[in-house]
């Protein structure tokens, strides 16, 4: 055992938009929270990696699926601008039929809304460590004491009664050896230019008129992390030797733009329009209007472990509830989810779900 640094109720690690809200939901509830970014910036991908959409909180037929923090932290990306609302979800009039005409989603300043987390997180009294890789699991039988971390000082213990993995990859569900689904990837980059419009986002690789690439890429080894933002740099450069017309590259992502890492298998797999007993959220899906997925506690948690939450894009959900789940406002709610759970029991074997459920539903996280 290295020296403890301290002890916490709960410990989420990974500071992307899934962790937030995971150390927000179980702040609130007046548990001692510790996050750990190994970043100098919480949002994860949303900021480091300038994903600056925030899709759909509808269900593209005019109906809200979720509230709760999904809901505050797509009005957080625009706190300090730029950024608006579609008219029809600003107006408490506005009928179901206007509001299929614009789903519930906004655009947003990557720089304005990691100020905008500084502040929520500070607020709700969480410990913060930024510029802090947690580097493995301390592993007891079925629970995990808590995390080692590399601090600036030396590798150090920060100890927790209940351990939310929020790391995009399921780091820390793997090291301690529950049983992952390794994901693939096409090659993209999403970027700033600057030039004569000013600033502007764009968009290169697959997706952005290219659809015909293969999606093989790993992300699971260093040298495959590696490659990535190599190969997406790459197609920047080219992107300015060739199509610059006077725009030239202005911020890079800081995080490698890969959607589908690792994800554990989790005690089952969530599936796309699918109805649970263990229902604790729903989600529509951000490309089409359609009907809405369940998100079942079971996919949260591992079979190895009974203190460990393991959520946004690294819960388990295959498939395409997987393309679903990994996306912003569904791994907000997964965060809100683990949170809440934790506040109940820091043990998943003696939570009492029908009060999850009514804690989700008092938050406006599970919406009928
Ligand atoms: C190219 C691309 C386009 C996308 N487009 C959209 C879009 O338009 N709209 C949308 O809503 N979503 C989009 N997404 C998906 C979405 O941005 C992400 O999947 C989502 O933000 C993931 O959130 P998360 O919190 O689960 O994980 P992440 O954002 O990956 O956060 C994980 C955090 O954990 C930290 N971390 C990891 N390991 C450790 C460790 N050991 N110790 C400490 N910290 C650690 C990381 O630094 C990171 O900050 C896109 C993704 C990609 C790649």
């Amino acid at each position: 055992m290295s020296d403890v640094l301290d002890k916490h109720d709960v410990v989420v690690v990974g500071g992307g938009l899934g962790g937030v809200a995971a150390g927000l939901a179980a702040a609130r509830r007046g548990l001692s929270v510790a996050l750990v970014e190994k970043g100098p910036y919480l949002g994860g991908l949303a900021t480091m990696g300038l994903i600056a959409i925030y899709l759909p909180i509808c269900d593209g037929y005019g109906r809200q699926v979720v509230g709760g923090l999904a809901e505050e932290l797509l009005h957080l990306s625009i706190k300090y601008g730029p950024g608006e609302v579609p008219k029809p979800w600003q107006d408490p009039d506005a009928t179901v039929e206007e509001r299929a005409k614009a789903r519930f989603r906004v655009t947003f300043n990557p720089a304005s809304f990691v100020l905008a987390l500084d502040e929520v997180v500070l607020d709700a009294g969480i410990t913060l460590y930024l510029e802090t890789p947690a580097v493995e699991p301390i592993v007891e039988g079925r629970r995990l004491q808590g995390v080692r971390l590399a601090c600036r000082e030396g590798y150090r213990d920060l100890l927790a009664e209940t351990v939310i993995d929020a790391t995009g990859d399921a780091q820390i569900a793997y090291l301690a050896g529950a049983e992952c689904v390794e994901g693939t990837n096409w090659l993209s980059t999403w970027f700033y230019a600057a030039g004569e419009e000013g600033l502007k986002l764009r968009r290169l690789g697959y997706g952005c008129g290219k659809w015909d690439q293969p999606r093989d890429l790993l992300g699971v080894t260093s040298q495959q992390m590696t490659s990535y933002h190599i190969e997406s740099r790459k197609l920047i450069r080219n992107w300015y030797l060739q199509d610059g017309n006077g725009s030239y590259p202005a911020i890079l992502p800081t995080m490698p733009q890969l959607r589908t890492i690792r994800r554990i298998a989790g005690v089952s797999a969530m599936e796309p329009e699918s109805s649970y007993e263990d229902v604790v959220g729903r989600i529509g899906d951000w490309r089409k209007p359609a009907p809405v997925s369940e998100v079942p506690f079971s996919s949260l948690v591992t079979r190895e472990f009974d203190n460990l939450y393991v959520i946004g894009r690294c819960m388990a959900a295959s498939g395409d509830a997987w393309e679903i789940m990994r996306v912003i406002p569904s791994v907000v709610l997964t965060g809100e989810i683990a949170g809440t759970a934790a506040s109940l029991s820091s043990s998943i074997e003696q939570l009492d779900l029908a009060s999850l459920q009514k804690h989700l539903r008092d938050t406006g996280a599970l919406l009928d």
